[in-house]
């Protein structure tokens, strides 16, 4: 376990820069800012942090957690939603904010929760994509880096609840 091999994929600076290059796309789409960011947790906090600096407009955050269960051979999985958004999304700008997006599944499902409280906008920010995973299509407004399919930690991104404190993003060699 202590031992887990990890290759680096992006350093600190890297990531830096490609987030202050989504804040500056967020911030021009959105020059008055009033932005609703909603982080899905756990795996996202550490981008948002990043993110709302990075965006440097006025602007509100909450948090949900979120997981879904879906099958690879059915289309669409099922949402379980552990913990909801806690304030209304009528008339708001909302960017919902994902650390990683792989089958779709999560954010596709609860896109269609969020799209049905009537936000005034609602678009996606997620650092990472691995395109080659999608099971389900989903609208990415926002996007770091795309990656291949393989497992990457750090930044907030965890392996069964380790090495999300790690400043840089690794692959995990199996
Ligand atoms: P999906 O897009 O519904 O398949 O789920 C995406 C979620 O799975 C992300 O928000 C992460 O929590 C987790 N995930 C997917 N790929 C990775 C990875 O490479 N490292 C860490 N977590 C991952
Ligand atoms: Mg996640």
């Amino acid at each position: 376990m202590e031992n887990t091999k990890k290759t680096l994929l992006f350093d600190s600076a890297t990531i830096a820069a490609k987030v202050k290059k989504l804040g500056s796309e967020i911030a021009s789409k959105h020059p008055s800012g009033s932005v609703l960011f909603i982080s899905i947790l756990k795996g996202s906090f550490v981008f948002l942090a990043d993110l709302i600096r990075a965006v440097n407009l006025p602007c509100e955050i909450d948090f949900a957690r979120i997981s879904s269960y879906g099958s690879g051979t059915q289309s669409g999985g099922k949402l379980d939603i552990k913990m909801d958004v806690g304030v209304p999304l009528e008339g708001r700008n909302v960017i919902l904010v994902d650390d990683i997006v792989d089958s779709g599944l999560t954010l596709a499902a609860y896109r269609e929760v969020l799209a049905s409280r009537s936000p005034r906008s609602l678009e996606i920010a997620v650092l990472l994509d691995k395109p080659s995973r999608r099971e389900t299509s989903v609208p990415i407004d926002y996007c770091g880096f795309q990656i291949e399919d393989r497992f990457v930690v750090g930044y907030g991104l965890d392996w069964d609840e380790r090495f999300r404190y790690l400043d840089g993003i690794y692959i995990i060699e199996e």
